[in-house]
């Protein structure tokens, strides 16, 4: 039963990036404002993510890691949550059966703090009162030590890092109010965005002046379809080799084959080619309509109405680019 868990958690977590996503997500799903990531050989060493957010209760320490295992399931209301990503209480289980996991964590209402740490869904030893801030600190170390294939597969902790950085650096972009750090142990921060900025100001951070300086808004709301759409896009960026795409569907960084295609027609048709754009665009869509095959880790995601709902994303960033273009 270990093998099966441990072969389906490297299904569900196949990179470093994968872990800090869902690691992330829980720190803001604790309403955290502060989120500093720390990382040791692209996260395949090392990979911390202390939050202030709001802590787990002791009581609760014993069962976080096993599957299932969620507090963000209370009412029959919320099933229909289930639908968005298929998935609930997977993330921290996964994790353990394929690294060693500690969490330190302390609620408000506790006198101290606690650390246990886990294997294979389970505590390895009992709970420890210690001294801490409110908030988690989870500490992922020799992620894949005894997935052999996958270890195998990931050679470069450069290129895992820098999967890393744009995890990190999405989030903080889409999650503006939240302050974002991220370093290598040891040395200097490699990327830090303040508590309450904004969205341009942390695209400027994160990507530099000559992108964030161009950026224009975009928005649109289309009730039929259920689809609200926030973003930023650029015109041309020359700055740099490569564009820039990050798509948020209902707060999830995700890619969207389709939408990316769309999305790379609208530039080419209406700028020279070879330009690159940095594009952000969030959507959210009813979670009943955000398919349930889909595993929420596999990086990419499918909708209903997929048709209409990219049509409308072209002709909204098409009346964009001609509006400054003409
Ligand atoms: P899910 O997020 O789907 O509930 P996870 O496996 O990601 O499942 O996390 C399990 C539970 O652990 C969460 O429901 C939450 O109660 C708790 N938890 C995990 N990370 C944090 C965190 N950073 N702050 C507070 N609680 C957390
Ligand atoms: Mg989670």
């Amino acid at each position: 039963e270990e093998v099966v868990n441990r072969i389906a958690a490297g299904e569900i977590v196949q990179r470093p990036s994968n872990a800090l996503k869902e690691l992330i997500e829980n720190s803001l799903d604790a309403k955290s404002s502060s989120i500093v990531i720390t990382v040791k050989a692209g996260g395949l060493k090392f990979l911390q993510i202390q939050d202030n957010g709001a802590g787990i209760r002791s009581e609760d320490l014993d069962i976080v890691c096993e599957r299932f295992t969620t507090s963000k399931l209370t009412k029959y209301e919320d099933l229909k949550e289930i639908c968005t990503y298929g998935f609930r209480g997977e993330a921290l289980a996964s994790i353990s059966h394929i690294a060693h996991l500690t969490i330190l964590t302390k609620t408000a209402s506790a006198k101290c703090a606690y650390k246990a740490s886990y294997e294979n869904g389970k505590l390895k030893s009992p709970i420890k009162p210690c001294a801490g801030n409110n908030g988690t600190q989870i500490t992922v170390e020799d992620l894949f030590y005894n997935v052999i294939a996958r270890k195998k597969a990931l050679r470069s902790p450069t290129e895992e890092y820098s999967h890393i950085m744009e995890v990190v650096g999405g989030y903080a972009i889409h999650n503006s109010h939240v302050g974002f750090t991220l370093k290598k142990f040891g040395e200097n921060t490699d990327l830090k965005t303040p508590f309450k900025s904004t969205v341009i100001e942390n695209v400027r951070i994160i990507h530099g002046n000559a992108i964030a300086r161009e950026l224009m808004e975009i928005e649109l709301e289309e009730p039929t379809l259920k689809l609200s759409l926030r973003g930023c896009i650029t015109n041309v960026n020359y700055s740099h080799k490569k564009g820039t795409m990050l798509l948020f569907i209902n707060h999830r960084l995700v890619d969207s084959q389709s939408i990316r295609k769309a999305v790379d027609s609208v530039y080419s048709t209406y700028l020279p080619k070879n330009s690159h754009s940095f594009v952000y665009l969030s959507l959210e869509l009813d979670p009943r309509n955000v398919d349930v095959n889909v595993h929420p880790t596999k990086h990419e995601v499918q909708f209903l109405y997929e048709e209409q709902i990219i049509e409308k994303i072209k002709s909204c960033i098409e009346s964009k680019l001609l509006s400054c273009n003409s």
